[in-house]
């Protein structure tokens, strides 16, 4: 039994694949998982950065804190690039066998790598929504970070300076981040559904598969007869379905894979 071999297989016969991915297969990135030891909990308390409400109250209690975690942030996604991971998935699309990336990440990596239709369900760092009327707009990548680092690095650290680094909308409204945080509701998931029943393969890199609704997708994909290879270095997240697993990580597996896949079609 050959792992690469059974995925590249699949894949090959594939009419519609999709990825199904999270905090994992940016690791290599770069970005720390939420749950991994060492990950982002491991420094942050989710209470206090996780959440719309705790992040206001911390601004105003403890900006200290904030300054810690917007640092962490900027100096984590200044330097975060796709990698062979990544690529990998975009080489898919390209082969015309992948359709679709769903992602619970938030980094644009996906986008940045080159696939072209990413459903994130977590929203985008890089994009900024109004808190009047909703409208989203997608901003430059190093411009965000230039701004967020400016404030940064003000001698008098003001949090308040930090609405400054998403330029007010049309309407004259604030904008925010448009990331997903804990206790709002998750993006384009009708979409994400539609797509998970319709898939004939899913293809799950980096994820633990406990963050809900987020993780009923390749449930549903499932109950369709879709196939499904998983790729993680610790842990078999969704087991109980899976028909081909590959103990690697998402940079070094998920290529092997393609490079077998292209033998098999001859791409
Ligand atoms: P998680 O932190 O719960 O789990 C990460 C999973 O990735 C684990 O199963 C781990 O074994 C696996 N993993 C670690 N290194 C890997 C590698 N090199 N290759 C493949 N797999 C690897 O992540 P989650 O399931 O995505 O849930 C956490 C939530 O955190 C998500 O909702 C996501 O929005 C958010 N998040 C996003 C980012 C990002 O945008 N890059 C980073 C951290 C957290």
């Amino acid at each position: 039994m050959d792992p690469y071999q059974d995925a590249a297989e699949l894949l090959a016969r594939s009419k519609m694949a999709v990825g199904f991915t999270g905090a994992g297969i940016s690791a290599e990135s770069g970005i720390d998982t939420f749950r991994d030891p060492g990950g982002v909990w491991d420094r942050f308390d989710m209470s206090e950065v996780g959440t719309a409400d705790g992040l206001l109250n911390t601004i105003t209690r403890h900006p200290e804190k904030v300054l810690g975690f917007i640092k962490s942030t900027v100096e984590t996604f200044e330097s975060a690039l796709p990698h062979a991971g990544h690529l990998a998935l975009r080489d898919l699309e390209q082969m015309g066998i992948l359709k679709c990336v769903i992602t619970q990440n938030i980094d644009d990596l996906h986008s940045q790598a080159g696939n072209t239709d990413v459903i994130e369900l977590h929203g985008n760092l890089y994009r900024a929504r109004c808190i009047s009327c909703d409208k989203k707009e997608k901003l430059e990548r190093d411009g965000v970070l230039g701004r967020a680092r400016q404030v940064i690095e003000q001698e008098d650290f003001n949090p308040l300076k930090l609405a400054g680094v998403f330029p007010k909308c049309s309407c004259g409204g604030l904008t925010r981040p448009d990331v997903v945080m804990f206790g709002e509701a998750v993006q384009g998931m009708e979409r994400a559904y539609h797509i998970s029943d319709a898939c004939d393969l899913m293809i799950i890199l980096g994820t633990s598969g406990v963050v809900y609704p987020a993780a009923v997708l390749p449930h549903e994909a499932r109950k369709s007869g879709t196939k499904i290879i998983e790729i993680n270095p610790t842990e078999n997240s969704f087991s109980e379905i899976t028909d081909v697993f590959i103990q690697a990580k998402a940079g070094e597996g998920l290529p092997e894979v393609v490079s077998r896949v292209r033998k098999i079609v001859g791409k």
